[in-house]
């Protein structure tokens, strides 16, 4: 006890100290490093869970411990879930925490690890891609910007880098009418849609106040 103390107390996420994290009443285990889910990701999981049923192909691109993919394979029992992450340490944590649920954990950057098969098939794509403008990495919380991966948060200078990658590949992946759901911050998430309007994409913004959430929702 006195060994985890020392660690909280010099300025380890409490995550990291006790090896797990609650997200939507799961508790999922995270290594040093990983991104901690957030619980205003819940909105994520509550957007895609309404938005599809079993036997589903789902995928959770850049899924870190794989938090968001755990919680909405629980709560939509029978999905087919893929999830991709490019960070081997975060990859073996997300497969820890999706193995028992029936997830396949893939590693490499974005949709370039999914088999070919799934091509034009995906019926959800969710996504809670880095999307901190890099400047401003520098204001988070210590345990974020001193112990969380860097790739997890930076999204380049505006932040929106990977959102531009993500919609940009979306459309070759998903069925017709499938779904693309990303987090946003509440000043960007009008951008994030605008970017994937301009792929294509019917758009809306949701917002859940009690969680400080934000979702941009996009309909192939
Ligand atoms: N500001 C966000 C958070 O801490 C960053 C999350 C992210 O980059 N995905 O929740």
């Amino acid at each position: 006890m006195e060994r985890l103390v020392r660690r909280r107390v010099a300025g380890e996420p409490l995550e990291y100290v006790l090896g797990w994290a609650e997200f939507r009443s799961l508790r999922i285990e995270v290594d040093p490093g990983v991104f901690v889910p957030r619980r205003r990701s819940g909105l994520l999981v509550a957007e895609a869970a309404r938005r599809v049923r079993a036997g589903a192909i789902v995928v959770d691109l850049c899924c870190g411990s794989g938090a968001i993919g755990a919680a909405l394979a629980t709560e939509v029992p029978g999905l087919q879930l893929y999830a991709s992450e490019l960070d081997p340490v975060a990859v073996a944590c997300a497969r820890r925490n999706l193995g028992t649920l029936g997830g396949t954990v893939l590693q490499g950057d974005l949709f370039a690890p999914l088999p070919e098969t799934l091509r034009g098939r995906v019926d959800l794509v969710v996504a809670n891609l880095p999307y901190v403008p890099t400047e401003q990495i520098a204001l988070m919380p210590r345990e974020a910007r001193e112990h969380e991966a860097r790739i997890a948060l930076d999204g380049g200078p505006d932040g929106l880098d990977l959102h531009r990658h993500a919609a940009a590949a979306a459309p070759d992946w998903l069925a017709p009418g499938g779904w693309l759901i990303i987090e946003a911050g509440r000043q960007q998430a009008p951008v994030t849609a605008e970017i994937l309007a301009g792929k294509g994409f019917e758009t809306m913004i949701n917002s859940d106040d009690e969680i400080d959430g934000t979702v941009v929702i996009g309909q192939a």
